[in-house]
């Protein structure tokens, strides 16, 4: 049985998408079934009030925010119900994502065609609502050509199958010439309504007059009638036999029509294996509009653009940058063009003359071409993806803004189309990022605009009608793919002519006469820059909580030295916090199951609740600092006189983040939850003071530098279960978990006793340890091993006088404290470490820390003693990796042997460096094999998995892909080749051991086995 949730934190949650709007619902639903659906119907006519119909939320044009129910069908309508591969086909809920679809269908040989930048988290019921398509739309079309059948319940609560039927069929169950009648009945009424239509002349002429270009492929704007009616006028058939599909109509109808519960789809081959991207370099942008023109008689399966906004972008984009291998110098726009073959000589004979008639013509419309292989192909389609995301990641308020993001003409009409709109875009003073489809004449367009701004507003409003008018002068689409929502919706009558708009409410009136589904959304919308998620002059609540606008970390350094044409930078420090929370543009790549992998986000992953996703928290955090309690969703709360800061809701969402780092390079808008969670955390903290267990975690080293004066007394009390056990009660800490022993020596006086014996054997430079508060007392051992892996290799070693790295206090929201680290470890190490003397660690959360947060903890007069002090901060891997550049370390150091290495990733070190220097390093023992365990978080994240009211939660999203991993690989695993389990993290190594019984090693104990 369904509920209706109308607490402030859902309705928070789902004010917005991924567009411009917020709006607050009423309430939020998860129905369970259809029945669910049909009783919401019912208590949506009884309330006066309508549904959203909700899947993965990722509309940009505002199509599931709205002051009704939303009703999100993401959490269980996810079953894949039936695969047909004899007639290819699959019936699905609409709750499947497409991503999990086609993995599912993989094994068949097939796949779901239309595909979308969102593919990873868009649900099929969304895309058959917003008719989408995606880069291959040149070949495969859109969600219409594919949608087979559906099933879905009417505004009267009836439950209707939509496929194709014979005149002659509907005949038979609505009776002879039923549309020459009226009826009571709501579906006969429909069939009726689109029958005389299509029988009247003057209408049919109407809709051809007015509609897009014929051969225009994509074309989501305002109700498809041509396309439902096309087969009902054909003269060329008798009447009876003719046919009619209520999909057509309902693909890009936006959840206004009816609530889809089913969805029965057709499938393609999946392409073949051979396949090229010519990445193509033009030095203008007209000139790739030519270029297109070119590609395309190549016979593609895609054409995209990237401008040079979108290329800069990436630069500053951790997991982006990383893909940007194939760009050539600095160009204005990259066209990437993809060719399929059977042979890789056939696609390679193809490329040479492609790049031959782009490069080799009068007007040099293309300066240098690129060729991408294999699997490099991913990682340009992952740039190209992410696209829309890094364009909200510039910083400051102006933002490259969805407005006239999704207009498509005839690709040959492109040019000149470009050249009055680049005329329009000059008049109103506005520059532009342009990219994507381009194959098909559709370019996503973002005029940079601070819509915070009077100014702003109105040329958000002109640049769009400005457009709507050029787009009708070429005969054009203002929706390619996008869909209407409440942003184009009130453009359509423009578009289309006063005629075919009262067509189209009038299709409207006829399916929901109740007025039940998502209302003012393609027809009678509201005006396009009302309920904005900004307001003009935004004042932020939390201005008053703030002395002086006092933030703990420089959130405004990252925008100072922020290079990116456009960026506007921000005022001051509370300016710069509130604009890195309104990074996130809802675009929703938190919301990733682990089926598709990544970090991002674990607590979502393990959940499905949309709560706990990042978004819902950049969403909270945002809505709570601006509006605080004056926001609609606190309406009905009692203590509005206190602190805003206090507020439950707030408190929920900083809880369930697990301060993974997960986001921080995964969201393509930079969104760093971990970094906002601390600041928010301790600006909390000073209102209503820290909780024992915070201050007793960001503590913990100095409890054990004391509980190391009496270590034995110290570890019976933290061993022996009674004393253990109450402890554990009084911080609130998970009964299930041990708490850590202290080694007997500290790592600190182990190594130097150590490095007293090798003195004089050591060539090859010298290496400064750092001695992390983890490794310093509970593994000492793993801290010498190190030692004397380095002393072997040739190093002279030095632990310098240094403090805590303060990461337990950073992820405690204890950034006074961590401050104060910060600083003393800046101070004492600024002069001391060096290129050549670089300060190596052991547990990357602890040397990461000198990275990625002290640059902008310590105050700004020692930031950039800070920034030097980082670049020579190294985790232990990439350190051997320079030396391995450097010809310093060799594989003949190791022993070869063969060995079986399963390797589980630390969260922040493949959040800001990446597994492959582990692998790299691990692979100096020939003979090694090494696997990445695709998981993302552990779980443990730090204090998160002892915490009682977490337990549970932590070891869940051990059991998605970590846990099952290992205990798969050892159940296999054979008596000859040594199977090894190996992550560098202390708190994954216990929860691996909590979690499956098995002591994983780090790297560095794996290498001290094998050195010679
Ligand atoms: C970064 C980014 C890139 C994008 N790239 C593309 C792209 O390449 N191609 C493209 O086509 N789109 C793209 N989009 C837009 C969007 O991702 C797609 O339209 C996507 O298919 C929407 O799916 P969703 O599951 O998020 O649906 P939602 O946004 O939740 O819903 C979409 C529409 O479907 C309706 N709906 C959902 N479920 C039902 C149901 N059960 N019954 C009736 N109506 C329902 C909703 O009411 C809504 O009107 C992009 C968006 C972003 C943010
Ligand atoms: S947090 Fe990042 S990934 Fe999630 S919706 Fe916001 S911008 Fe997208
Ligand atoms: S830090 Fe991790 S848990 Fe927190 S929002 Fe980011 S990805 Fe999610």
């Amino acid at each position: 049985m369904y509920t209706i949730f109308t607490d402030p934190l859902h309705r928070i949650a789902y004010a917005t998408d991924a567009s411009a709007y917020r709006e607050v619902p009423q309430g939020v639903a998860f129905p369970e079934n259809e029945q669910d659906i049909i009783y919401l119907v019912e208590t949506a006519r009884e309330r006066k009030t309508h549904l959203i119909p909700r899947a993965g939320g990722t509309s940009i044009a505002g199509q599931v925010v709205g002051n009704g129910i939303v009703v999100d069908i993401s959490k269980h309508f996810k079953e894949i119900l039936e695969i047909n591969k004899e007639e290819r086909w699959a019936r699905v809920q609409p709750g499947v994502v497409l991503d999990e679809l086609n993995l599912a269908l993989e094994p068949y040989g097939l796949f779901f065609s239309p595909e979308t930048s969102t593919s990873n988290r868009c649900c099929i019921g969304g895309m058959f609502g917003n008719n989408s398509c995606g880069s291959h739309s040149l070949v495969y079309g859109s969600t219409r050509h594919h949608v087979l059948e559906a099933q879905g319940v009417l505004c009267d609560g009836s439950i209707e199958v939509f496929k194709t039927y014979t005149i002659r069929e509907l005949e038979e169950r609505f009776g002879n010439r039923f549309w020459e009648t009226e009826s009571n009945l709501l579906i006969q009424n429909i069939y009726t309504q689109l029958i005389r239509w299509a029988l009247d002349e003057k209408t049919v002429q109407l809709i051809e007059e007015n509609y897009p270009d014929k051969n225009l492929r994509r074309r989501s704007c305002g109700y498809a009638i041509d396309e439902v009616i096309e087969d009902l006028h054909n003269t060329a058939k008798p009447l009876e036999e003719r046919t009619i599909n209520l999909c057509k109509v309902l693909a890009g109808s936006e959840g206004t029509l009816t609530f889809i519960t089913e969805i029965k789809v057709d499938l393609d081959p999946l392409p073949p294996k051979e396949k090229m991207v010519v990445c193509a370099h033009c030095d203008t942008l007209q000139k790739s509009f030519l270029g297109n023109l070119v590609a395309l008689k190549f016979n593609p399966v895609a054409v995209e653009l990237m401008d040079r906004n979108i290329l800069e972008l990436s630069k500053e984009n951790a997991e982006q940058s990383k893909n940007r291998f194939f760009v050539e110098g600095d160009p204005a726009a990259i066209l990437i063009i993809e060719l399929r073959g059977e042979t890789r000589t056939e696609i390679d004979a193809l490329a040479d003359r492609l790049e031959k008639a782009l490069m080799e013509n009068e007007e040099h419309l293309v300066y240098a071409c690129s060729r991408v292989y294999g699997s490099e192909i991913s990682k340009v389609w992952s740039l190209r993806k992410a696209g829309l995301g890094l364009l909200t990641s510039m910083k400051g308020d102006a933002k490259p803004i969805g407005v006239i993001e999704d207009t498509a003409v005839a690709p040959e009409k492109l040019p000149d189309y470009m050249a009055d709109f680049a005329q329009m875009l000059e008049n109103l003073n506005l520059s532009c990022v342009y990219h994507a489809h381009i194959s098909t004449g559709e370019l996503h367009l973002r005029p940079i605009i601070n819509i915070k701004e009077a100014e702003g507003l109105r040329k958000f409003r002109e640049v769009a009608y400005q457009t709507a008018l050029l787009v009708k002068k070429y005969k054009g689409s203002l929706s390619g793919e996008h869909g209407d929502g409440r942003l184009r919706g009130e453009f359509i009558q423009l578009m289309y002519g006063d005629e075919v708009y009262a067509l189209m409410q009038d299709l409207k009136k006829c399916w929901d006469p109740l007025q039940v589904f998502n209302l003012h959304k393609i027809v009678d919308t509201l005006p396009m820059d009302s309920m904005l998620r900004f307001e003009i002059g935004q004042k932020y609540a939390i201005e008053k909580e703030l002395g002086g606008g006092k933030t703990y970390y420089n959130w405004k350094a990252a925008f100072d030295e922020c290079k990116v044409e456009g960026a506007t930078g921000a005022k001051n420090q509370l300016h710069a916090l509130m604009c890195s929370i309104e990074q996130c543009n809802g675009a929703g790549d938190c919301r990733k199951s682990n089926l598709i992998g990544g970090t991002l986000c674990p607590a979502f992953k393990v959940s499905g609740d949309e709560t706990k996703a990042t978004r819902a928290r950049a969403n909270v955090l945002r809505e709570i600092l601006t509006r605080g309690w004056e926001s609609e969703a606190f309406a009905q709360a009692l203590d509005k006189d206190k602190s805003i800061l206090k507020s439950k809701e707030l408190a929920e969402v900083l809880d369930s983040c697990l301060a993974c780092k997960g986001c921080r390079s995964e969201c393509p808008s930079n969104v760093d939850m971990t970094r906002l969670r601390s600041e928010i955390l301790q600006q909390k903290y000073d209102v209503s003071g820290m909780p024992l267990r915070s201050f007793a975690v960001s503590r913990m080293a100095t409890v054990e530098q004391f509980g190391h004066l009496v270590w034995p007394l110290y570890n019976l009390f933290a061993s022996w279960q009674f004393s253990s056990n109450i402890i554990k009660r009084i911080i609130n800490f998970s009964t299930e978990r041990d708490i850590p022993t202290l080694s007997r020596v500290t790592m600190r006086t182990a190594v130097k006793r150590e490095c007293r014996k090798h003195k004089c054997q050591t060539t090859k430079g010298k290496v400064y340890l750092f001695a992390d508060e983890f490794t310093n007392f509970q593994e000492a051992e793993l801290g010498l091993t190190f030692a004397k892996l380095l002393l072997r290799l040739g190093y002279e070693v030095e632990i310098p006088k240094h403090v805590e790295s303060g990461r337990a206090a950073i992820s405690k929201g204890n950034l006074k404290l961590a401050k104060k680290f910060a600083i003393k470890n800046v101070n004492l190490l600024k002069d001391k470490v060096s290129e050549q003397t670089p300060l190596v660690g052991i547990e990357p959360s602890c040397i990461l820390s000198f990275r990625d947060e002290y640059p902008d903890l310590v105050p700004a007069e020692q930031r950039n003693e800070a920034k030097t002090l980082a670049k020579n901060a190294l985790l232990f891997d990439e350190f051997i990796m320079r030396e391995m550049a450097a010809g310093r370390i060799t594989t003949d150091n190791f022993k070869p042997d063969a060995v079986e290495i399963w390797l589980h990733g630390h969260c922040h070190q493949k959040a800001l460096v990446g597994t492959e220097k582990t692998v790299a390093a691990l692979k100096l023992l020939q003979g090694a094999q090494v696997h990445v365990i695709p998981s993302g978080c552990c779980g443990m994240a730090g204090s998160f998995g002892y915490e009682k009211e977490h337990y549970q939660t932590s070891l869940a999203i051990g059991e998605m892909v970590l846990f099952p991993t290992i205990r798969k690989t050892l159940a296999h695993a054979d008596d000859v080749t040594p199977c090894i389990v190996s992550a560098p993290g202390t708190s994954c190594r216990q929860q691996i051991l909590d979690g499956t019984g098995v002591h994983a090693v780090h790297p560095i104990e794996i290498l001290y086995r094998w050195v010679k």
